[in-house]
């Protein structure tokens, strides 16, 4: 089946409509994406139709909203190839990475070791420091080159038989390196480690397959796929999940519950604590679903990676500024900084020139501590529905910027 040019799927946006019309361009997508017409769709239909909650009740919406709700679940193993049990719901990449790191905990004795990267996000980051502070347990940082790639030798040196856990992210959020995963699981498999990938940036440009990959664990937030927020993912092994204790406890996970004891329902309803986001994992799934059939996925890191080529070369002309990363290496996401400058005084002025971009730490202070960029970074994220006139806005909006400041 023939699928959809990248370069129309931008009709397929609402909101891009808005933002032209008031001259706006929107090179923010590595923070939350845009959101597709399907979501709202399947938002406005839910709200119309099918208001009920899930596997609490007989009567027929009940029915119909469980039905829908175990259906998104399919859809999105199939969108990661994973089962349908391997799925639970979250809210989003960070709860996913403290469910982990809290019910992860009782398999970790003193003296074990967690391996994270010094590019991890802080949500990748600070429930590691904090598990690690609690447990007594190592906490292991394996370094990046100076260019911002992960140091494989250095990785591969901190392996070791006490690594319990890596956790590292499949794309960089500030440089957009991505990790080579094909290289680091094999030899992290060699440790007994439980492998935990953050695909917060990946899920939207990268073709994902859990199990090819190999790892143990994966999360991924929806509202970076064009869906909405407070929908994200968890994938895990089955025969994992199945030994995981509940990370939130309450209605929905329990199988029986005495005034002393309480035994557990099976996965994936032990770790759906409460009344979730019912029609967030329905709108989630309509736009997996829809990217799964209709979209070549290579096409479309194929076309962020050309505009963020172009953004490098329009900018590149600019005095005194510097790219952040590898420049072969820069997946959807262009990072930059101009000496002399503070990264939030540029992205102040670009933003009243209507160009929405994120400017500062990225929530990765580590890494800006390790790269020296003291203001952080100016950060132009590209997604789908970008287009080569935001790269003028960006480059006419800098100058101006510029002409301001010096
Ligand atoms: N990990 C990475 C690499 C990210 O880029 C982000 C968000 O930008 C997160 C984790 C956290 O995602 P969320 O805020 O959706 O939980």
């Amino acid at each position: 089946m023939s699928k959809i040019n990248i370069k129309n799927l931008r009709n397929r946006f609402p909101q891009i409509a808005f933002m032209d019309q008031n001259g706006e361009s929107y090179l923010d997508s590595a923070s939350t994406s845009l959101k597709m017409d399907i979501v709202i769709n399947t938002l406005t239909e839910f709200y119309k139709t099918s208001v009920s909650n899930v596997h609490r009740g007989e009567h027929h919406l009940s029915l119909k909203a469980t039905e829908q709700y175990e259906k998104a679940r399919a859809v999105t193993a199939d969108f990661i190839g994973a089962q349908e049990d391997e799925i639970i719901f979250t809210r989003n990449t960070t709860e996913g990475l403290n469910f982990l790191a809290e019910s992860l905990s009782g398999f970790l004795k003193e003296g074990d070791e967690i391996l994270i990267t010094e590019m991890e996000h802080h949500s990748n980051f600070l429930p590691w420091q904090n598990l690690a502070r609690r447990f007594n347990l190592k906490l292991q940082i394996a370094p990046v080159t100076e260019q911002g790639e992960l140091d494989l030798p250095a990785f591969d040196k901190l392996l070791n038989s006490k690594t319990k856990i890596l956790a590292l992210t499949h794309i960089s959020n500030v440089t957009g390196v991505v990790n080579p995963l094909d290289r680091i699981i094999p030899l992290a498999r060699k440790t007994p480690a439980f492998i935990i990938v953050d695909s917060a940036q990946s899920v939207s440009c990268l073709p994902l397959n859990a199990q090819k990959m190999d790892c143990d664990f994966l999360v991924f937030s929806g509202h970076k796929i064009f869906a909405p927020s407070g929908i994200g993912a968890l994938y895990g092994k089955k025969s994992l999940l199945e030994k995981l204790p509940p990370y939130q406890k309450g209605g929905g996970t329990i199988f029986k519950v005495t005034k002393t004891q309480t035994e557990w329902a099976d996965s994936p309803a032990k770790f759906e604590a409460g009344t979730p986001f019912i029609e967030g994992a329905l709108a989630l799934a309509k736009v997996l679903s829809f990217l799964k059939a209709e979209v070549d996925f290579e096409e479309i890191l194929k076309w962020e990676k050309e505009l963020v080529s172009q953004a490098e070369d329009s900018l590149s002309d600019i005095e005194g500024i510097s790219f952040i990363g590898p420049k072969n290496n820069r997946s959807n996401i262009l990072s930059f900084v101009i000496e002399g400058l503070h990264s939030s005084d540029l992205a102040f002025i670009l933003t009243k020139q209507k160009v929405a971009l994120r400017a500062g730490h990225h929530c990765c202070m580590p890494l800006m501590q390790k790269m020296n960029l003291k203001s952080g970074t100016v950060r132009a994220s590209f997604s789908v529905y970008n287009r080569e006139e935001d790269i003028k806005a960006l480059k006419t909006s800098l100058l101006k910027a510029l002409s301001l400041l010096y």
